[in-house]
């Protein structure tokens, strides 16, 4: 299914005169089938478009400039139907800022060993077409994904499609505006960072404004529109009947209306699709935005508590990069553990998590919250959809960054937890908890994550490598001394990538 909109991949066939017009008339043809094709595939969550037969550099660079100026491209697929000497690529490649993957494919699936000829020959060379053009991107130091196989196979198809959702991502992000609600909680190292480098890492800009600005927007919620509200919130949510009779009670769930309302508009005013506040600075506001964070982040909005706009920003692109996905992604913090026959984390945070998540219809509830402030907070409480799951967080090392993933796999709980009143994910880190955080907390990774059951581990590797940052991967086969000599040997390639400045 195609959910991305106007955002469209570009098919590029990469070929050069030599051939004659019959040919390269067949190279065209054969390349708007595959395009058709690709767009065609279930596999694919992003349209797909044939665009040129390129056979010169200027013809390359030219394709390569249009793509840079097309707000709707969002990526090119490269494919050498026959051979097209690569130096001809350079000066494109050189240009193009989009992101771009090289198709290794053949048109025809099988040889047709009785009729094979030398035309044949001609017409099909990207065996050797397109190790001719790796060459050049490799030369130049240029990442880019390489998907091998016959571009009609699932396995092609997906491995596309987990590219283009980190495309997708990586464009979102070169416009993406995160909002920060009064600044980073007092002390704490992790959740810090240098928002200008950030920017020229990611694309996304973090801009501060005055909460008495947001208090404003919030006070100026009508009745009538939190009255609709409320009434989409017995829609979507279970809600005892007896909350709504009590006054104190209906007051705290209307007052999440008011706030979801005046944050929704004031961030839609500002262009901001993430924002971060902080429990220690809220003047002028109610309190700490409970259901009303989860609502907005369930609408898509990337959240980072604590003013962790790192995280707040990564949970914003993970949405956009599981767009169309029935499983959820949430802001989440590892919060407290359980040792057992099976080491398990209970993941939560104070009220803000998802209900993308979500294994069931959540409750609507209003609590004590006693961190920071004491005050009762309507939120929704809901148990994570058990299955396989990773964390996401995104570190700041000082003069670089640092993407950190550890794949997880939810449980249910094997109890109720009646008197937890948060929203909450129960899990078992792969290989063990021994090792995940013992290399977790090598790694420097922080205690808040971007928690996802929608993305594919090749898809976050697929945005780390669009990005240029390095990512460290917990999972089943990690081993302490393998991960840590990983770090170290990381270290000093990612110093010498980025140069003396
Ligand atoms: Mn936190």
């Amino acid at each position: 299914m195609k959910v991305y909109g106007n955002k469209t991949l570009w098919l590029v066939t990469g070929s050069q005169t030599l051939y004659g017009p019959e040919v390269l008339a067949q190279v065209e043809r054969n390349s708007r089938e595959i395009a058709a094709g690709l767009d065609a595939s279930a596999q694919l969550s992003a349209k797909v478009v044939f665009k040129d037969v390129v056979k010169s550099p200027e013809e390359i660079l030219k394709v390569c400039l249009e793509a840079n100026n097309d707000p709707d491209c969002a990526g090119l697929v490269l494919w050498m139907h026959t051979f097209s000497p690569a130096k001809m690529w350079i000066a494109g490649l050189a240009a193009l800022r989009k992101p771009w993957l090289h198709l290794h494919t053949q048109f025809s699936a099988e040889l047709p060993w009785d009729t094979i000829d030398m035309n044949y020959m001609n017409l099909n060379q990207s065996a050797h077409g397109d190790r001719e053009f790796g060459h050049v991107p490799t030369r130049m130091g240029k990442e880019r994904k390489v998907v091998v196989g016959h571009w009609k196979a699932e396995r092609v198809q997906r491995q596309i499609d987990d590219w283009a959702r980190a495309a997708m991502g990586w464009n979102e992000a070169q416009t993406l505006s995160v909002a920060r609600f009064g600044d980073n909680m007092r002390q704490v190292a992790v959740t810090e960072g240098d928002k200008v480098s950030a920017q020229m890492q990611f694309g996304y800009n973090v801009q501060a404004y005055g909460l008495g600005d947001l208090a404003e927007a919030c006070d100026a919620v009508s009745d009538a529109d939190i009255d609709a509200r409320v009434e989409a919130y017995h829609e979507e949510y279970t809600v005892d009947g007896a909350l709504m009779k009590d006054d104190h009670t209906r007051e705290c769930i209307r007052n999440e209306a008011r706030l979801e309302i005046g944050m929704e508009r004031f961030l839609g005013e500002k262009g901001c699709m993430a924002f971060t506040n902080n429990f220690e600075n809220l003047t002028g506001l109610t309190g700490l935005p409970g259901l009303a964070t989860q609502r907005l982040m369930s609408r898509g909005w990337g959240y980072g508590g604590e003013g962790d706009w790192k995280t707040a920003a990564m949970t914003r692109i993970a949405k956009v990069m599981a767009e169309g996905r029935e499983q959820g992604t949430s802001f989440m913090e590892d919060y407290t553990y359980h040792f057992g026959a099976r080491d398990q984390v209970l993941g939560s945070h104070m009220l803000e998590i998802c209900p993308s998540i979500a294994a069931q219809k959540p409750t609507l509830e209003v609590h004590l919250h006693t961190i920071g402030i004491r005050k009762d907070i309507a939120r929704l409480r809901f148990n994570g959809t058990p299955g396989p799951s990773m964390m996401i967080t995104v570190i700041d090392l000082g003069h670089r960054y640092r993407m950190l993933v550890n794949e997880l796999d939810t449980v249910e709980p094997p109890r109720d937890l009646p008197k937890l009143p948060t929203a909450r994910a129960l899990w078992e880190p792969r290989p063990d908890l021994e090792v995940s955080a013992t290399c977790w907390i090598h790694a420097g990774g922080g205690h808040h994550s971007v928690y996802t059951q929608a993305l594919s581990l090749d898809a976050v590797r697929d945005y780390a490598d669009l990005v240029d940052v390095e990512l460290a991967v917990i999972g089943a086969d990690t081993t302490v001394p393998a991960f840590r000599d990983q770090l170290r040997h990381g270290a000093a390639y990612w110093s010498l990538r980025k140069g003396v400045l």
